[in-house]
């Protein structure tokens, strides 16, 4: 194990594995380019490593040279990716091969196609060490592979933490071994927003409501927030695969955190089956499920208030508010029996002072 700034790491793939792989790749690459002289070119930071080691697996001649783009902060892709080194400029009807060091989602390596779009090369590759090819979404096809590998966060061989750990000549993988995944379960108004908020700083985990995902789409106007409007308006539950989508987002979006806590999903058994196969995909899983129990009066009454300080639509009018408690009774209150065949549901009394409510979660995540 080791510590990078606040997270630990655990081995992944040693040197040997690591140099097998390139080598492979190398005599893969070279049967395909005998004829030509190929333009190798490397994508930094990342990539420096790998591209020495290629090189000098790489049998034939070639030439190299780099571009450079960011798009990790920290654990996180931003999603925007700069370009801070361009396309070099003897590229004219030569074959290029990108050498990456990963892919993951294919955001980067759309920003590469784009940047080459426009120049006269011959021909276009990518290759790529390492591939995460359960999340990649990119339309382009990854021409040469070094090694598959699941969706955790790396570092190591050139990739980094927050810059640090790129000198490191094996790979390592974030430790999820603590992790806590926590479902907040219970009616509107029950408290999951209030409880998740003193939970995650207790236990440094990453809130995800759902339901405060598509308010602040909704106020910024996307896409996914003009589509979820009209549910959220009328106190329906917005379409399973939309919501499925949106927390998948949500959580690739957190490869750093600790752990989890679910607020407002699943909501329906669709979503409970979607988040259990997805949690596993990536070697998670919901460790408990949490029901807020209070009394429909008494939330009613909350909600009102709330609706009154935060000018939530959906808060003000009692109407809507019951469609939400009908929706909950009919397609998310089952979820009870699908965590209790688990073993993983747990009740709690949400009646009380918040500190005495919190207490009471506090127990249960405790005896985990
Ligand atoms: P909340 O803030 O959790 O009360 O959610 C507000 C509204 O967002 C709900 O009434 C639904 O319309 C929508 N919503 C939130 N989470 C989900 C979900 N898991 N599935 C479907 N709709 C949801």
């Amino acid at each position: 194990m080791i510590k990078l700034h606040d997270k630990v790491f655990k081995p992944f793939l040693t040197e040997e594995q690591i140099l097998e792989a390139i080598e492979k790749m190398a005599l893969e690459i070279a049967k395909d380019y005998q004829d030509t002289v190929p333009i190798f070119i490397g994508v930094l930071n990342g990539a420096f490593m790998f591209v020495s080691d290629f090189l000098k697996a790489y049998p034939h001649p070639c030439e190299v040279s780099f571009v450079r783009l960011s798009s990790y902060q920290g654990l996180t892709s931003t999603g925007i990716v700069e370009t801070l080194l361009d396309v070099p400029e003897n590229v004219e009807g030569r074959d290029v091969i990108i050498l990456e060091d990963v892919i993951d989602t294919g955001r980067t390596l759309k920003q590469l196609v784009h940047l080459f779009s426009g120049t006269n090369v011959r021909q276009f590759k990518i290759a790529s060490l390492f591939y995460k090819s359960e999340i990649y979404n990119g339309e382009y096809s990854i021409d040469y592979v070094g090694l598959e590998i699941p969706d955790s966060f790396i570092v190591g061989y050139g990739l980094d933490y927050k810059e640090l750990g790129r000198n490191l000549r094996q790979v390592y993988q974030l430790n999820q071994d603590n992790m806590i995944n926590l479902v907040l379960f219970g009616k509107p108004g029950a408290g999951k927003g209030t409880q998740a908020g003193l939970l995650k700083e207790k236990y440094n985990l990453k809130h995800i409501s759902t339901g405060d995902v598509f308010r602040y789409n909704m106020k910024n106007d996307t896409e996914l927030g003009k589509l979820a409007k009209s549910y959220i308006d009328r106190g329906d539950l917005v379409p399973d695969e939309v919501t499925i989508n949106m927390l998948k987002a949500e959580v690739e979006k957190n490869p750093e955190a600790a752990g989890f806590i679910f607020d407002g999903f699943p909501r329906t058994e669709a979503q409970a089956e979607a988040l259990d196969n997805f949690l596993e995909s990536k070697g998670m899983q919901v460790d408990a499920t949490i029901a807020l129990e209070a009394e429909d009066d008494i939330l009613i009454a909350r909600l009102l208030e709330r609706g009154k300080e935060s000018g939530r639509s959906d808060d003000q009018d009692e109407s809507k508010i019951r469609n939400r408690f009908d929706e909950y009774n009919e397609k998310t209150a089952p979820l009870k029996a699908y965590y209790q065949k688990q073993g993983k549901f747990h009740s709690v009394n949400g009646i009380g002072e918040i500190i005495e409510i919190t207490e009471r979660l506090n127990a249960v995540i405790e005896q985990l």
